[in-house]
């Protein structure tokens, strides 16, 4: 299929945001305010932040600040793969804090279980499906990666079921695929658009005060509290929390830990039964290929397939620009990754294709902290993996401001800081040099080079 033809009618925007269900954006800010926590950002970070702080206090005055309209960023376009893991996978969690991973692994269990029971009690019609993700490999090196982490991940109770070739294919139906491994519990399916704007709901539902359009300019400490300055009005806060994601942070020390990466993703028509029947997909697992430039591809409700991933694009100099969420070289590569993937769906056509930016920290899994005498708290460095985990990052937040120790603000993973990135024009060089070690090292049967070992030695790296 040639992947122009394919693309040819494709519109460029995310998916899940040119959605009926998108609601209007609420008022912006106007004139000054007050309340007991701020929370600054409405994604999924702010969104989860705000309501649980008003379902441990049903007294707390809560104001949630957005800059543009709820879950435009991020959180309304990303895969929908929300996922248990805490620390972007077993391996990165195992090589960082290798006492913690049991914990670590129980804590995201339950972090994903209470987020569906969420989605469950506010009613949030967002497609929540359990339904696990399938990891495949198509060369054999990654089969032999990928079976050198089972032992280790039963033994920390992951429930995993090892296919060979015929067994995944009966899953879902790609002459690619050479084995797997389904990992039962480990991820959730769900329109993230969808997902954001029921927070949105459930958020007033609970007497949160919403104001969208209103991006909060400055910071300003007060000795006993924290105003934060918008175009057309003040918020005075006891307490702050941040969710603002990769952008512009407005507590400066931030900036050294993230980077912008762009990733982007296409959306196909509706399969017809035929089509489906051809790929089967009848447990509608996530997908996820294991190169270190890898895809992730799901059905959604209406069985089209989402299929993203393997260009991870940092832009010299680290700018965020509207124009960088559109980039034809990557959709093309996309397009025919997909037919190599699913020959049988030759003539399929794709509706959408967008991109996003992931907030990319050099340990590759959110890191968490404090500032102004405890007023202030912040989670961010996703790396991709946000959908599940800012629930989580939500609950640290909260138990940091309110000054409780918890099994939560006891793990050495919230209480330590990745390593900052080098600052410019060295970022833009090493970065590179990493994107580049990476796409060699899958053309090396996963070969890394001294770059990446040393990287790796360091503790330092670079995903999206
Ligand atoms: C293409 C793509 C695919 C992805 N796929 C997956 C996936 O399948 N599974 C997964 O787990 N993760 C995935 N991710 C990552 C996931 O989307 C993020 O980790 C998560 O959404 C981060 O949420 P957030 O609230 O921290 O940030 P964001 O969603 O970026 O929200 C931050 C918000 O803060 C607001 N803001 C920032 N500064 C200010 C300010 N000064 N004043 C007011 N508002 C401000 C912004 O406007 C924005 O709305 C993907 C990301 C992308 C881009």
């Amino acid at each position: 299929m040639d992947p122009l033809k394919a693309l040819a009618d494709a519109e460029r925007k995310p998916y899940w945001l040119d959605s009926p269900a998108k609601p209007e954006p609420l008022p912006r800010l106007f004139g000054n305010t007050t309340a007991d926590l701020a929370v600054v950002g409405g994604g999924f970070s702010g969104l989860w932040t705000a309501l649980m702080a008003k379902e441990r206090d049903p007294s707390l005055d809560v104001v949630l600040i957005e800059g543009r309209k709820i879950g435009w960023a991020a959180s309304g376009r990303n895969g929908g793969f929300a996922m248990a893991t805490l620390t972007h996978g077993i391996a990165n969690g195992l090589e960082r804090w290798p006492e913690e991973i049991a914990t670590l692994e129980h804590m995201g269990l339950t972090n994903l279980d209470e987020l569906g029971q969420t989605v469950a009690r506010y009613g949030i019609d967002c497609g929540y499906e359990r339904t696990g993700e399938l990891h495949v490999a198509t060369e054999p090196w990654q089969l032999e990666e990928m079976n050198e982490s089972v032992e280790v991940a039963r033994d920390l109770g992951v429930r995993f079921d090892v296919l060979d070739r015929d067994q995944v294919r009966a899953e879902v139906n790609s002459p690619t695929y050479i084995g797997g491994h389904w990992e039962r519990d480990g991820c959730a399916m769900l329109d993230p658009a969808r997902l954001a704007w029921g927070l949105r709901q459930a958020c007033l539902s609970l007497g949160v005060r919403v104001y969208e359009r209103t991006p909060v300019r400055h910071m300003r400490d007060t000795g006993t509290s924290m105003e934060l300055l918008t175009p057309h009005g003040t918020v005075r806060a006891g307490r702050v929390a941040l969710g603002t994601g990769v952008f512009q942070p407005l507590l400066r020390r931030l900036k050294h830990f993230l980077v912008p990466v762009y990733d982007y993703a296409l959306m196909t028509e509706p399969l017809s039964a035929e089509q489906l029947a051809s790929v089967g997909w009848h447990n509608r697992q996530g997908v996820g290929d294991s190169a270190n430039q890898f895809h992730y591809y799901r059905l959604t409700e209406d069985n089209r397939i989402l299929w993203g991933g393997y260009d991870a694009v940092y832009y010299n100099g680290g700018k965020i620009k509207p124009e960088y969420e559109q980039r034809d070289e990557t959709f093309v590569k996309l397009a025919e990754h997909f037919f190599e993937t699913f020959p049988q769906l030759s003539g399929l056509r794709f509706t959408h294709r967008w991109g996003g930016i992931i907030d990319t920290c050099s340990r590759f899994s959110a890191f968490y902290g404090q500032s102004h005498g405890g007023r202030l708290a912040y989670a961010v460095g996703y790396t991709g993996m946000g959908v599940g985990a800012t629930r989580f990052g939500a609950n640290v937040m909260l138990d940091l401001l309110a000054g409780e120790r918890t099994e939560r603000t006891e793990l050495r993973m919230v209480k330590e800081k990745p390593l900052p990135f080098p600052p410019e024009p060295v970022r833009s060089v090493g970065i590179q040099m990493t994107r580049w070690s990476i796409a060699q090292a899958d053309l090396h049967q996963g070969r890394r080079n001294l770059w990446l070992r040393t990287l790796d030695r360091m503790g330092l790296g670079f995903d999206s």
